[in-house]
């Protein structure tokens, strides 16, 4: 088996160290064994540590490796799949996710104050409008948060005004949320992980996981050693290829992000004057921001299933130089991408294969938060409190056949019957 150094992105060109986590070796017992050491592995982890339990991490690559270390790094609120629940499901189903909206926001920033993260946490978003139809949705958001008594800043711009926040003129109008932001997710994950370890928890990098035995102990297995634990908790995602009961349920899509080389004062006064997070509506949508040196940070969806960086710089650049045509000639000095687990009905996905083995994933665009909520509900079931496990595991999932075997052709006819609807 391959072991993966971090992909070649800006953060892990700026990560604040580097983690060197022993691998696995003989044969350890833990209260919880947890696979994958993104941020539902290390969320999980952190909140049980902190609980007392004995939890040990088992991840195949590096800590954040996977989505969690290379993401778009924007804090957006709400949880992917809301429509789908208040159309399918019962009043309290839909309540919680109503309630659960920020809730990983909180624990973010609880953590990075604790424990002193250094991630460049900022706040300030804003979700651009392209249509009217997505004015109209703004519009409900804004009214839905104003009735929920949410506690930040929140403002419907108008078209000169979105003009001035983004510097595009693709938008006309948009939502003002100071209570989302962005962040540097690889120092974030990293950081959460140290703490995690501070407390006692064990982690062990470059150990991938070859098999799962099922028991009243569960057991871990690596090449080189093995976890017997009394739980355990499967937080691969979009990189998961072992439990075969999860691969018909989830979608990895492919998302790409380019860096610029720093940029002058007179352009990030141009463009993003108030260092906002900016997000379009569309499924396949563009996501951009600046870093805490001041480089575009520009993500979205490609019509590519490869990880040439030359290919992803060529096909960013058109789209920076649509929104920014100042840029259409800036160096890129970074171009990556990842792997988003998707759910079809968008919903996250929690659940388990047998009574101790739980699995959590499927996210879509909102991990970064989500995953955070996440983690604390597995740890609350591993605890015996099922509530909101429960009502999240009573959204099953759309089991796609051959979803596993064939889903690069899948996701691309997919990801064009979402480009059609996008332009309707
Ligand atoms: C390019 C990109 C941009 C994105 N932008 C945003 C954004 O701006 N905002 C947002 O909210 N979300 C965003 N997302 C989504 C977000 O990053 C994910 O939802 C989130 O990070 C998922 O975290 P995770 O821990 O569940 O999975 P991952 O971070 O993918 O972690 C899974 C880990 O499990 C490990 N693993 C898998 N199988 C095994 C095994 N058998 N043995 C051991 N280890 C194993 C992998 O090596 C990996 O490290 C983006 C994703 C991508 C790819």
């Amino acid at each position: 088996m391959i072991i993966q150094p971090h992909t070649a992105s800006y953060y892990a060109a700026t990560v604040n160290e580097v983690t060197h986590f022993a691998p696995l070796r003989g044969d350890a017992s833990a209260d919880v064994c947890v696979i994958g050491a993104g941020f539902t592995g290390i969320s999980t982890a952190l909140h049980l540590a902190e609980r007392g339990y004995n939890v040990h991490v088992v991840e195949a690559n590096r800590v954040g490796w996977g989505a969690s270390g290379r993401n778009g790094g924007q804090m957006i609120g709400g949880i992917a799949g809301e429509k789908h629940v208040a159309k399918h499901h019962g009043r309290d189903v839909e309540e919680l996710f109503g309630e659960l909206r920020w809730a990983g926001h909180e624990i973010i920033r609880e953590r990075v104050e604790t424990y002193a993260i250094d991630c460049d946490l900022k706040y300030g978003y804003v979700d651009v409008a392209i249509k009217k139809r997505h004015m109209d949705d703004i519009h409900h958001d804004f009214e839905r948060l104003q009735k929920s008594g949410f506690p930040h800043e929140v403002r419907v711009l108008s078209r000169e005004e979105t003009r001035v926040v983004t510097g595009s003129d693709a938008y006309i109008g948009a939502l003002l949320n100071m209570g989302n932001g962005h962040l540097h997710p690889l120092n974030l994950c990293i950081g959460e992980a140290n703490a995690a370890a501070s407390l006692g928890a064990t982690i062990y990098e470059q150990s991938p996981v070859i098999d799962i035995q099922h028991g009243d102990k569960a057991r871990v297995v690596t090449d080189n050693g093995s976890v017997s634990a009394d739980a355990v908790v499967i937080a691969g995602n979009a990189y998961h290829y072992l439990e075969r009961k999860l691969r018909g349920i989830l979608f990895p899509v492919n998302s790409f992000i380019v860096a610029t080389e720093p940029l002058s004062e007179d352009i990030v006064a141009a463009i993003n004057p108030h260092d906002l997070a900016i997000c379009d509506p569309n499924f396949v949508l563009e996501y951009y921001r600046l870093s805490a040196d001041k480089r575009l940070l520009f993500g979205g969806r490609l019509n590519y299933f490869g990880d040439d960086p030359r290919v992803i710089e060529v096909q960013h650049r058109r789209k920076i130089a649509r929104h920014y045509p100042q840029l259409a000639n800036v160096k890129i000095d970074y171009a990556w991408g990842g792997r988003i687990g998707v759910p079809v009905n968008r919903v996250p996905q929690m659940g388990r294969i047998s009574p101790n083995v739980f699995y959590c994933q499927g996210y879509s665009g909102h991990g970064v938060n989500v995953t955070h909520l996440a983690g604390q509900i597995m740890a609350d079931a591993i605890g015996g409190t099922l509530e909101r496990f429960d009502l999240f595991a009573s959204v099953k999932p759309f089991v796609v056949p051959f979803a596993y075997s064939l889903s690069t052709p899948m996701v691309a006819l997919g990801v064009l019957y979402y480009q059609i609807r996008d332009r309707l």
